[in-house]
Formats: structure tokens, C-alpha cells, sequence
């Protein structure tokens, strides 16, 4: 392995010693912070457990690796992370809280904020203190996220931004948000839009929670009333927020498809010894199921694989990301379907109390949200049918034309 000379551990520059420092924290922490699998990511013990795990692991020297030492981060090699993730693979580790502050935010924040902005914000986000949100979604904008009305206008020294924002993950336990805005109406809807830092605990940010049919709330409605902003809080440049926007989101379709996030890490053993458990491993088409879940989560770990190296290799995700996307939400519907066959109604109607049995309930009614999260398969489709197979894009009869020319609801 690499030595890195912003290394702050130089004891865990080499893999065989670096694998100990690893496995020894996750030994010593993850057991008793891991042990819920059950619950849902907005519950607020959940967020107060992750953030106190993440506090061991930043103080450990072991979170955000690849980063700059500078701004909070490991200061090793994108080699390092890639092996301690391999490595926690098999512990649960109780950091679902921060999946879009670390999935998402901070590559961005890495890669287009300036220095004043990395040096104000990384080091919190990478440490869990500050938990972040991405709003992109709006009421009449999601596949079509360019053609967003939420505005941000310029008053002296500061953004005014006013508008409302629907689907943010997390954002009632979030302190900051990246917002995505409209800056020039005038401007055809790609080009008018830049994206701004907001802190979330300005009285104008009103967040609203959603019930889902899991039960819990995961997301939000926000509203931005007049929410004043200062100039040094936009991230890129004016106008530019489109290609951040594109950026953020192959960050987050590598995420979901590649990264391991909780409804498309590897599941099949925990899925074989549930089968064990209920003593149907020898039905015929259970095992099918089981065998042809364990082959595609192989294929899954092959193209997150060649995600990963591709941004090791310092390039920003292309239509990759949309494959890697695509691939895990198929995966999860299956990985739904072979866990209802297995659980039988139990996995629909659970006792309060049944852990195990809420554990498997959740995870079916979640597993259709992956395929929307981030894009939808329809749009990954169109994504890969043009930047990869070469097809015609999709016709627009707008093309070109100003965004407040366009007629919308
Ligand atoms: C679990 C989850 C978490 C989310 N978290 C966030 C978040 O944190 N921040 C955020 O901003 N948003 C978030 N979202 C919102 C998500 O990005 C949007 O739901 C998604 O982009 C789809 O937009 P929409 O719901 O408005 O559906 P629509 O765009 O209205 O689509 C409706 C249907 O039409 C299809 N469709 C639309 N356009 C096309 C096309 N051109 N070709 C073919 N089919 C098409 C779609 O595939 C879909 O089936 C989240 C969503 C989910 C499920």
C-alpha cells in the first residue's frame, strides 16, 4: 500500500497494520453501538448513537481517510477507505444518519468549495457534529430537477432564497443543507441555477415531515421563507449549479448502487441464515432465489469495484454511476422478494416488540424507494440509452428557450 505523507497515524500506513487499528475499533465500538439493526435512521436515538460513533471514529483517525488531513479528514489513500470498508462489511455500523453528509455533500465540499468553505465546514461534517441534507426535489420538479422554481435572488452582500423543497432526506435532523436554486430566469432552465450553502437552524427554514408507509419519516417538505443567506455561502460558481448538481448526483447514484448503503450492501447471508433459522433452506425455489442473490450482489461488488477505481483514478462518476445505480435497485427488489418468500407474513404484520420481524418488514417497504432515490430507473435508463449506447436524446420542445418563457403549473 501506499505510504501517504499527510498520514496522521504512521502505524497504520501499512495494510497489515492499518487492518488491525481497524478491526480493533470496530471490535471495540461497533458491537454496542451496532446492535439495533432494527429502527429507522430518523429516529432520534439513532441520530444521537451515530453522531457519538462517528465523534470515537474521527477521534480514532479513521473516518473520511482519503481526505485532507487539513480539513479533518484521514489524510491517507483512497486504497485505505476502500479496505476499511471492506473490512466493516461485516460489522453494522451505526452511521445511516450521515449516508448524504458523507455520500454526498462532502465530495462535493472536497471538490468545489473554496478554501474558507472547506475550512469552515469539513472538518464537522466529517466528525458527525454537523449532519447535512440535499435539496434538489421540489412538488413540480423531481426527474425534471432542472426546471426548479425555488429562487435565490441577490440583495447586496447576501442571497434572499425563497421556494419549497419536498423529499429531503434527513432534513429534520440536519444542521446545514446544499441547496440547488434558480439565480437567472432568464437563462435557458440548465443554466440559471447555482447551489448554496443554507444553515438549517435559521428560524426561515421551516422543515415539515412526511409519514411513510414504514412508519417512520425520512423525509421532509422545506420551505425557504425569505431565508437570507451571505455570497460567501454559494458553492461553484454563479450559474454553474447544474453541472454541481450532476456532479452531487452520480455521487449519490455510486452511493446507493455501489457504495453499500444499508438496502443494497450484501445481504444473501444474513438472508441464508434467516432461512436456516426457519428451517426452510431446502425449498427448491428459496434456495434458486438465494443462489441467483448471492451471484448478483457478486456482479454488484464487481461494478462498484470499477466505480471506485475510477474515481481513485481522480475522475468524477460518468453514466457508470447510473449502471451502478440501476444495478442496485433491481438488486433490492429481488433481495425484497427472496426476504417475503422467506419471512412470510411476519415480514407484512409484526408484533411490536419483534425486532427481527419489524427488521425484514421495513426493509420490503424501503426497498421500492431505492429504485427513485437519486434519479429513477426510467431516467438512469434514458442516462445509459444515451451517454453509453449512443441513442437520440429524449426530444424537447423547449430546448434553448428561457426558463420563465416555458409554460409550467
Ligand atoms: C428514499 C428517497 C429519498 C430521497 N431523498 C431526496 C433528497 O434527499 N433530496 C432530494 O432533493 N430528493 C430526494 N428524493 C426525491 C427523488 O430524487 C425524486 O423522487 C425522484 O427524482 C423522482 O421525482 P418525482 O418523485 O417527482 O417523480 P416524477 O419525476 O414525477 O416521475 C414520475 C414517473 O415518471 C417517470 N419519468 C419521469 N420522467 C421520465 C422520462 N424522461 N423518461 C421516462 N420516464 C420518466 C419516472 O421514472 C417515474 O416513474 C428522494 C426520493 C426517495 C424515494
Amino acid at each position: 500500500m501506499q505510504e501517504n505523507d499527510q498520514t496522521p497515524h504512521s502505524s497504520i500506513q501499512d495494510e497489515e497494520s492499518f487492518r488491525s487499528a481497524v478491526v480493533d475499533f470496530l471490535e471495540e465500538n461497533c458491537k454496542q453501538i451496532g446492535k439495533s439493526e432494527s429502527g429507522l435512521d430518523d429516529d432520534p436515538e439513532r441520530v444521537k448513537e451515530c453522531k457519538s460513533f462517528q465523534k470515537e471514529l474521527f477521534k480514532a483517525g479513521l473516518a473520511a481517510l482519503s481526505y485532507s488531513k487539513e480539513y479533518g479528514g484521514g489524510g491517507l489513500t483512497k486504497k485505505h477507505q476502500e479496505l476499511f470498508d471492506e473490512i466493516a462489511r461485516d460489522w453494522r455500523l451505526p452511521n445511516g444518519p450521515l449516508y448524504i453528509s458523507h455520500g454526498m455533500c462532502l465530495p462535493m465540499l472536497d471538490q468545489y468549495g473554496t478554501d474558507e468553505q472547506k475550512n469552515t465546514f469539513m472538518k464537522d461534517c466529517i466528525s458527525g457534529e454537523k449532519i447535512w441534507c440535499q435539496l434538489f426535489s421540489e412538488p413540480g420538479a423531481g426527474s425534471d430537477v432542472a426546471s426548479l422554481s425555488t429562487r435565490a435572488s441577490r440583495d447586496g452582500d447576501e442571497w434572499v432564497i425563497s421556494g419549497q423543497k419536498v423529499w429531503t432526506s434527513g432534513a429534520h435532523y440536519a444542521d446545514l443543507g446544499m441547496v440547488v436554486a434558480r439565480t437567472d430566469p432568464s437563462l435557458p432552465k440548465h443554466k440559471g441555477l447555482s447551489m448554496f450553502i443554507v444553515d438549517f437552524t435559521d428560524p426561515t427554514v421551516e422543515v415539515k415531515p412526511l409519514k411513510q408507509i414504514s412508519g417512520g419519516s425520512g423525509f421532509n417538505e422545506v420551505f425557504f421563507n425569505e431565508t437570507r443567506i451571505s455570497s460567501n455561502r454559494l458553492l461553484g460558481d454563479l450559474n454553474q449549479g447544474w453541472n454541481l448538481a450532476v456532479s452531487m448526483l452520480m455521487f449519490e447514484r455510486v452511493s446507493i448502487g455501489a457504495g453499500g448503503g444499508s438496502l443494497t450492501a450484501d445481504r444473501t447471508p444474513a438472508l441464508i441464515e434467516l432461512a436456516k433459522t426457519l428451517d426452510k433452506n431446502s425449498d427448491p425455489c428459496i434456495r434458486q432465489m438465494l443462489s441467483d442473490l448471492w451471484i448478483r450482489e457478486k456482479i454488484r461488488r464487481f461494478i462498484g469495484q470499477r466505480v471506485r477505481d475510477s474515481a481513485a483514478a481522480g475522475l468524477v462518476p460518468g453514466p457508470e454511476g447510473s449502471i451502478a445505480k440501476l444495478n442496485g435497485s433491481l438488486l433490492a427488489r429481488l433481495f425484497r422478494n427472496a426476504s417475503m418468500e422467506i419471512v412470510g407474513t411476519s415480514g407484512q404484520a409484526w408484533k411490536i416488540g419483534d425486532d427481527d420481524a419489524e427488521k425484514w418488514a421495513i426493509g420490503c417497504l424501503a426497498a421500492s424507494g431505492v429504485s427513485i432515490a437519486g434519479g429513477t430507473d426510467e431516467v438512469q435508463r434514458n442516462i445509459i440509452g444515451e451517454r453509453v449506447l449512443g441513442l437520440p436524446k429524449e426530444p424537447d420542445p423547449f430546448k434553448g428557450a428561457s426558463w420563465d418563457s416555458v409554460p409550467r403549473n
